[in-house]
């Protein structure tokens, strides 16, 4: 008899689209099984995708692996959804398995797992609250007030708050305010009781219609601007999928939204089931324990960002996007995955219910609820008003600037309104695009400007420091003094960026307590969740911010929105900028008047008519959809026409450009279904040093363009030209 063996089909992490034979005598390998194995002259981590008798490869040349893992770890739905996103997004099968799987898991660690806790304030606590800390006990502050918040906060959000929370957590528990319970996954815990609204009537029809689907895949879209009652529905949702027993459901939020406040609203609402949240926050050994318990069918929710649609769940039954919009659930490199269609593809493939939400759908999702020529792919399901009964939608007013005096880059409107908001003790915001509008140095008599040698970018001025920064590649310098093309010292910042509002702010309102929220200000999520609860707690009356601002917090006392210098992306040659400015808008306005008090939004702009602002003035996203469908059409664009982009940059433009070249021509031999575009320079020339370009292919049927791509990636693959050129296709790109 032979010597048994078996020859492993292994996917590494290598960008070469195939898969590798080893052989071993471990006759127990099976698929999803982590394997070492020796690659040139290294050591490599792979996974076990196959297991055969024979392998095309001589038998003295076949190498043996080093090591075999027993923890399995994808099962049979997981792998499908790899192939998928493989074959889909052009990606090697090998990285796109390793992208999706914890990277502790590589390094086949095997630490034992501390045990976790739950934290909470004791009735003393409580009553005493912050003020009875001292005012330099600022991190205790903030652990007190976010706890008051929520309720009760796991390790990853307290770490979140400060990294050294374990010795405040210390101090607070020698105080006597803080109680702590181990996490016991089957445990019912008795939190606070949380009040549990009955469904209104559009509530309840989405609900009932859902759950006629809850056993076959059908997906939803649930339509309702912010506060429209949208999470209750999901809970709801949740609810009945985990009456089956060990049932398991995947809740998608975008990184931002997934605050201690959300997961403390679910976890109150879950008591009696294990939640578990996967997000860049946590630290590796924290990611895969959540991961496992996910994959043990022990997590029954999971809550997480883009990544966490490939964690394996077993029993799997529901999946639900919140704010499905969302461009963060598009991954920007490496496997450039919409964890959106990766998540419709999955619910397909485990026959179950997705359901998506949001106030201001992606046109495609709008596109598949409404308006497909042929079937209706999605339930489209809608929530008219905001749920609480209180809370109205705020009064959106243009203010034209072209007629208005500005000073400083403020109308007096505005200037008047924020100063009756501080009369009143009310708060005000005031939003401003980030791209684009950061201040840049300029001569006043040759007209010349900083700019980036390594990018095609201006040097933005960061005044407080005196120096001039590129924002896209880091590059740093002083701030001259004279100009360096004619002599001149005039050199005065141009554009208004958050730095000059504030201090300009300052200026017209001397008593207002102004913060400023940017890159540079809040670099981290402790810095962000002081200013939230600082906006809870009325220490604010002036807010400045970016889009970080935009989405995910209420403040109550909020009731004004001043909105700065949007046009650029009014006429944006990137065709999605439209879309997003909207919804932008939409979700800024709702920062304004979620209580009592109706909140007021003034846009600053040039272009007041424009039909993007007639729509946002009467908050119909439908409308406005609708308009800009009728454009996508005419110029054959997303959703009637399916795209790919081929980004390619080198140190020489030439080398890009025959590439590129290259490229196009192959594509054009290659199918006629598909519209192959000339390469082109993308808005941003030049990066980091590289020369850019890009082309785009256009197809009208899905199936053409994939065809075309089976092909003509490989062939991009083995081009030499290549090898100087540093390249990327994106599947449904959604930045150009
Ligand atoms: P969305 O997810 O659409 O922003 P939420 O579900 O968070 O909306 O609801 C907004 C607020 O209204 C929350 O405070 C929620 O508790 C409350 N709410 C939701 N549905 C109801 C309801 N049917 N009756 C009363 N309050 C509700
Ligand atoms: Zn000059
Ligand atoms: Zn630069």
């Amino acid at each position: 008899m032979t010597e048994a063996f078996h020859i492993l089909k292994v996917a590494l992490d290598v960008p070469l689209d195939r898969v590798f034979d080893y052989s071993t005598d471990r006759m127990d390998a099976k698929i999803g099984q982590y394997v070492v194995v020796p690659f040139g002259p290294r050591k490599m981590v792979g996974v076990v995708v196959g297991i055969a008798n024979q392998s095309t490869i001589e038998a003295k040349k076949l190498k043996s692996i080093i090591r075999l893992d027993d923890e399995i770890i994808f099962d049979e739905a997981s792998f499908k959804l790899f192939q998928f996103c493989s074959q889909y997004y052009h990606y090697p099968l090998g990285q796109t398995i390793l992208s999706a799987v914890p990277s502790r898991l590589k390094q086949t660690d095997k630490k034992a797992m501390a045990k976790k806790y739950l934290y909470r304030l004791t009735p003393k606590a409580i009553q005493l609250g912050v003020d009875h800390l001292s005012l330099r006990q600022t991190i205790l502050k903030r652990i007190v007030m976010a706890l008051i918040d929520a309720t009760l906060l796991d390790e990853a959000s307290l770490r979140s708050i400060s990294p050294t929370w374990k010795k405040a957590m210390e101090t607070l528990d020698g105080m006597g305010w803080i109680e702590k319970e181990e996490v016991k996954l089957e445990d019912a815990r008795d939190l606070t009781k949380a009040t549990i609204p009955s469904l209104n009537e559009d509530q309840q029809a989405a609900f009932d219609a859902i759950l006629k689907t809850k056993d076959r895949f059908h997906p939803w879209l649930l339509f309702g601007i912010t506060g429209s009652g949208k999470t209750e529905v999901y809970i709801r949702l949740i609810e009945e999928s985990l009456k089956k027993e060990n049932a398991q459901v995947l809740v998608l939020v975008p990184e931002i939204n997934l605050t201690p406040q959300l997961e403390s609203r679910f976890r109150s609402r879950f008591q009696k089931f294990s939640l578990v949240t996967l997000h860049s926050h946590l630290t590796d050994n924290e990611r895969l324990t959540h991961w496992r318990l996910a994959k043990g069918g022990k997590a029954h929710i999971v809550i997480g960002t883009r990544l966490s649609v490939f964690t394996p769940m077993p029993h799997l039954s529901l999946i639900i996007i919140d704010e499905e919009h969302d461009a963060s659930f598009k991954q920007q490199e490496g496997l450039r995955y919409h964890a959106r269609d990766v998540a419709i593809f999955r619910a397909k493939s485990e026959n179950i219910p997705i359901v998506m939400g949001t106030a201001t759908p992606s046109l495609e999702t709008w596109f598949n609820a409404l308006h497909t020529k042929d079937v209706k792919k999605f339930g489209f399901l809608k929530l008219t008003s905001r749920a609480v009964e209180a809370s109205k939608l705020p009064n959106i007013q243009c203010i034209d600037i072209a007629k208005s005096n500005t000073i400083k880059g403020f109308s007096p409107y505005l200037i008047e309104a924020m100063r009756d908001r501080l009369t009143k003790q009310e708060q005000s915001l005031i939003f401003i695009n980030r791209r684009g509008f950061a201040p840049v140095l300029l001569c006043a008599s040759c007209q010349w400007t900083g700019r980036c040698h390594r990018c095609s970018s201006r040097l933005v001025v960061h005044l407080n420091q005196k120096r001039l920064r590129c924002h896209h590649c880091g590059h740093d310098e002083k701030m001259p003094l004279q100009c360096p093309s004619c002599g001149n010292t005039d050199l005065y910042p141009t554009g208004l960026g958050t730095q000059r509002i504030e201090e300009t702010l300052k200026e017209f309102f001397p008593e207002a307590r102004i913060l400023r929220v940017d890159r540079d200000s809040t670099r981290t999520k402790e810095a962000l969740n002081d200013l939230f609860l600082n906006m809870k707690n009325r220490k604010i009356d002036i807010l400045i911010g970016t889009q970080m601002l935009s989405k995910g917090h209420d403040f109550p006392q909020l009731s004004l929105v001043g909105v700065l210098d949007t046009d650029q992306a009014l006429y944006s040659p990137d065709f999605r900028a439209s879309e997003r400015l909207f919804s932008q808008l939409m979700q800024v306005s709702g920062r304004a008047g979620r209580s009592h008090i109706k909140g007021e939004v003034y846009i600053q702009t040039a272009f007041p008519n424009h039909p993007l602002f007639a729509a946002l003035k009467t908050h119909d996203y439908e409308h406005f959809a609708h308009e800009l469908l009728k454009e996508r059409e005419l110029a054959e664009l997303t959703p009637f026409a399916f795209l790919v982009l081929l980004k390619g940059e080198a140190h020489q433009l030439t080398h890009v450009m025959q590439f590129l070249n290259d490229a196009m021509e192959k594509a054009r031999s290659l199918s006629n279904q598909v519209t192959v575009y000339h390469p082109v320079r993308p808005i941003m020339e030049r990066l980091k040093g590289m020369e850019r370009a890009q082309l785009v292919l256009q197809a009208t049927s899905r199936g053409a363009l994939q065809k075309l791509l089976d092909d003509w990636v490989p062939y991009l693959r083995e081009n030499k030209l290549g090898q100087k050129v540093k390249w990327v296709v994106d599947v449904d790109p959604i930045e150009f």
